[in-house]
């Protein structure tokens, strides 16, 4: 992102404003360079190890992004079939793509499995089916649970005692026994502590019941710390700071690759540390409402494109880039859909017009995957900005599009 001195937002040269005027309104715009950007933050925070990243793709699965990642040496984390079957489009073989799931039907499993991904089993009767299904024909990882309650909020922990996520470290011995029952050949301990985690603390402490874990498995040959990186959402913002916890979590991780005796790979698998500062949702402004208590900004999208702020009270830093150096005023930044819908309270903005373009930044994960149809809306279309040119990688959807799977009778 960069303002010149007219005051113009660009990305690589390009004015967003125009692309909306192009491509219509409200469209999603993804910056390829600050992908490229945060790719190589990580991987020079743990440049002294063995470490590999896997995109959790679940942040942003436009094909386009997908097969970026790859063209940077990034494989893939993958919650579902769909995104596996995302991640083989952009063209990763099965083994770049580790699945994930929470709780599915073991049919998932068995096709991710003959898909040649490796599986972070979540579940004891998982681990059961895996063993009766496999014995020791196919490796596999284990997702522990650490009991460590870090993020955000509560809505975005996946690791706490109250999590449903992965197999509590207080089952280890259970885990001994089924594994030993059907001689399963475990590859890898994983854990993904949550969403949104600044310190490296958190990271450090899971890291170190990790390791403890994986004295019980003599064949690892991966572990894996999840992601969760804090992302910038505003200037100045906090943000996990990487060199520093590359440093750390390299640190211990050599000292505990000596103590296990022999070298292992370290996997991450961030989501929105690579993608969230990539994305802007542009928007336009309808109505400017002056009620007594409040100013409301309509703008022509809604929580069916960006749930985050509804769903768990995320902030979007908002630019209007049609008047920047407008006066400030404090609105409210509301969506269109019928329910309570408000991307934004009591926000201060340069003064907002009938008409204006307004971009919520931190649009590039959670963003269009978690969009919907929600009052019949369509979804945006995607633009990527990469190599100093735009292209659409997404086309607008259309009613046809809604109407496709409907059948009239
Ligand atoms: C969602 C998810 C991630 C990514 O989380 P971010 O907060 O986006 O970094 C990583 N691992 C697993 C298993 C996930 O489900």
């Amino acid at each position: 992102m960069q303002l010149t001195d007219q005051n113009t937002f660009t990305l690589q040269g390009i004015n967003p404003v125009q692309l909306l005027e192009q491509y219509g309104s409200p469209l999603y715009v993804y910056d390829g360079a600050t992908i490229r950007r945060k790719v190589n933050e990580l991987q020079h925070a743990f440049s002294g190890i063995n470490m590999k990243i896997k995109y959790a793709c679940k942040a942003n699965t436009n094909l386009s992004v997908l097969k970026l990642m790859r063209s940077i040496g990034v494989e893939l984390d993958a919650v579902s079939p769909g995104e596996l079957e995302m991640g083989k489009l952009a063209g990763y073989s099965g083994n770049q793509i580790t699945f994930t799931p929470s709780g599915v039907p073991f049919e998932e499993v068995k096709a991710a499995v003959e898909a040649g991904s490796i599986v972070n089993i979540d579940s004891i009767p998982l681990l059961e089916w895996f063993g009766k299904t496999y014995g020791n024909t196919k490796p596999c990882m284990i997702r522990i649970k650490p009991n460590v309650a870090a993020g955000g909020n509560i809505k975005i922990m996946t690791a706490h005692a109250d999590s449903k996520f992965g197999i509590s470290v207080l089952l280890l011995d259970r885990i001994k026994e089924v594994v030993a029952k059907y001689d399963i050949k475990i590859i890898g301990l994983h854990q993904h502590t949550g969403s949104d985690i600044k310190d490296a603390e958190p990271f450090l402490q899971v890291a170190d019941i990790l390791f403890e874990a994986a004295k019980q498995f003599p064949d690892l040959e991966i572990l894996d710390l999840g992601g969760g990186f804090k992302v910038s959402y505003l200037p100045g913002d906090a943000v996990t700071d990487m060199e520093l916890l590359g440093n750390k979590i390299s640190e211990r991780f050599k000292t505990f690759c000596n103590e296990y005796g022999r070298e292992l790979q370290l996997w991450f698998e961030p989501g929105k540390f690579l993608v969230s500062e990539a994305g802007y949702l542009l928007v336009k402004t309808t109505v400017v409402k002056e009620d007594p208590a409040r100013n409301f900004v309509h703008v022509d999208s809604g929580l069916n494109h960006l749930i985050r702020p509804m769903m768990y009270g995320s902030y979007h830093h908002i630019l209007n880039l049609s008047n920047p150096a407008g006066e400030s005023k404090p609105y409210n930044v509301v969506g269109y859909i019928c329910e309570t819908d408000t991307f934004a309270t009591d926000r201060n903005l340069p003064e907002v017009r009938p008409g204006d373009v307004l971009a919520f930044l931190n649009a590039g994960a959670y963003g269009l995957t978690m969009s919907s149809n929600y009052n019949t809306r369509l979804r945006p279309a995607e633009i990527l900005i990469d190599n100093g040119a735009a292209k659409l990688v997404r086309r607008r959807e259309t009613l046809e599009d809604l109407l496709r799977t409907q059948i009239e009778i």
